[in-house]
């Protein structure tokens, strides 16, 4: 069965049984109440007789005594102490039929005579102390039960007019709750079937759970497609960075299965650039293996690591390897930072390699604390970056300027690298640069600091 017709099955049941009951308990109420006011009335005749007509009048069978004390459509017997009735008066032909009981205590009675229910009230006649006989007060109950039954009709032509409403508004409601959750799994199906990213049309701007839900869904949606295409850009952007070194790899080999074995110039050259680019590939490789992983290593545990001590090593290697004056400078001794040092090797690693490939005078670097945070910072005195490109150096592959990049063998996922990893620690990474002066790259640490 379908939600919506659920909605409307199940409230308006639920609406009925509550109209039904509630129909009976007005029902039971009213018919309660009516008859103790009868009673009342009855009882109260029967005592204005006694109080106002002597025993020995009453015994008479004078019945015109009776007719003051009679009700409308009612009827006054009196019987003595044997159940004889010795006094009675009534307009009812109908009510004379009425059964005499055998009975002497005090009392209610519903019967029927002639179709006609009727209520009585008995009523023992005593004078000093001694029984002298029985007053029965009647009356026709017909229009009590009149109104009782125009109530129950009353009743239930509203009951039947509100279950109606319900019926409506619950369509009503159903359509307006189920109108975002269809149009939610239309759009899933049509994404299923055409394979494109779409969204839920939202027009209202309410801000009720549904529409949330919406909004929630549409955003969910948008970070798919933008992994989605990164992942396209991605092996698009991988696939062709390969094919350039594996072109000049193959092209240099045809040259040299053609040519290099006679010409030695040849030959050199094409080694020469063989090496390079495979070189330049297997660095592109595990670029491209790192982008793509962004789990952590188990073996990566964080450890406590002292910073000046920690760069200089790392300079030290760079100063050897790149012959280039890299300088460490630190306003403390000693500082401790509890973080992963292969994370922190690597990005500083990266840093120092950018450093050393567009720049050509002395690299610092520089350690130094601002308020809560560490900063770690790779200055360097190169040709800078311009403003219109800085920020999109942290994109994966964007390269400045391509055909300096590729003589320095750079493939434009070093800085990208760097941030996630800086990211991996809950550090950030930031760059200022200035064209002829040089390019700082700083690493923020603020949660790691150890005092
Ligand atoms: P690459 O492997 O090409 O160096 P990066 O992501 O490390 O890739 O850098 C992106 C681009 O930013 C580089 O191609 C380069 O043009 C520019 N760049 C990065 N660092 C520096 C720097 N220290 N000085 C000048 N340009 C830089």
């Amino acid at each position: 069965m379908k939600i919506r017709t659920k909605i409307q099955w199940y409230s308006s049941l639920f609406l009925s049984v509550m109209l039904v009951l509630l129909s009976i308990i007005v029902l039971i109420a009213f018919l309660w109440i009516s008859i103790e006011r009868e009673q009342d009335m009855l009882e109260n005749q029967a005592s204005l007789i006694e109080e106002n007509v002597k025993a020995k009048d009453l015994m008479s069978g004078h019945s015109s005594l009776l007719e003051p004390y009679t009700p409308d459509d009612g009827m006054v017997r009196v019987f003595d102490t044997e159940r004889r009735l010795v006094n009675i008066f009534t307009d009812e032909e109908d009510l004379q039929e009425l059964m005499i009981k055998s009975v002497d205590e005090k009392g209610y009675d519903f019967s029927k005579v002639d179709g006609e229910y009727v209520l009585t009230y008995r009523y023992p006649y005593p004078e000093k102390g001694q029984s002298l006989g029985m007053i029965e007060v009647t009356q026709t109950q017909d229009t009590l039960l009149d109104h009782l039954s125009t109530l129950a009709i009353v009743l239930a032509g509203s009951s039947l007019l509100v279950i109606l409403i319900s019926i409506i508004a619950g369509k009503w409601l159903a359509n307006l709750i189920l109108k975002p959750i269809a149009l939610m799994s239309r759009t899933m199906t049509d994404i299923e079937e055409s394979g494109e990213f779409k969204q839920i049309p939202l027009s209202d701007q309410s801000k009720d759970e549904l529409q949330i839900m919406g909004v929630a869904f549409n955003r969910m949606i948008g970070r798919l497609e933008l992994n989605f295409n990164q992942q396209q850009q991605f092996l698009s952007d991988a696939s062709h960075e390969l094919k350039t070194p594996i072109t000049v790899i193959e092209s240099y080999s045809s040259l040299l299965k053609r040519w290099g074995m006679k010409d030695a110039a040849i030959q050199e050259e094409a080694v020469e650039a063989i090496h390079h680019e495979a070189t330049r590939m297997k660095q592109l490789t595990e670029h491209l293996l790192q982008a793509a992983s962004q789990t952590v290593p188990a073996a990566d545990m964080e450890e406590k690591v002292e910073l000046h001590s920690f760069c200089e090593q790392i300079a030290q290697t760079f100063r050897r390897t790149g012959n280039r004056e890299v300088t460490v400078q630190s306003e403390f001794n000693e500082i401790y930072v509890m973080i992963t040092p292969s994370k922190l090797e690597q990005v500083i690693v990266i840093l120092l390699d950018n450093a050393m490939k567009y720049s050509e005078l002395s690299i610092n670097l520089i350690i130094k604390q601002q308020d809560e945070r560490i900063l770690i910072s790779v200055v360097d005195q190169g040709p800078g970056i311009s403003p219109e490109h800085l920020p999109h150096v942290f994109e994966r592959f964007y390269r400045v300027d391509s055909s300096r990049t590729r003589k320095t063998g750079g493939n434009g996922l070093g800085l990208s690298i760097a941030r996630s990893l800086v990211e991996s620690f809950e550090g950030s990474l930031e760059i200022q640069s200035e064209l002829g002066v040089g390019t700082t790259v700083t690493i923020i640490l603020s949660h790691q600091i150890l005092i």
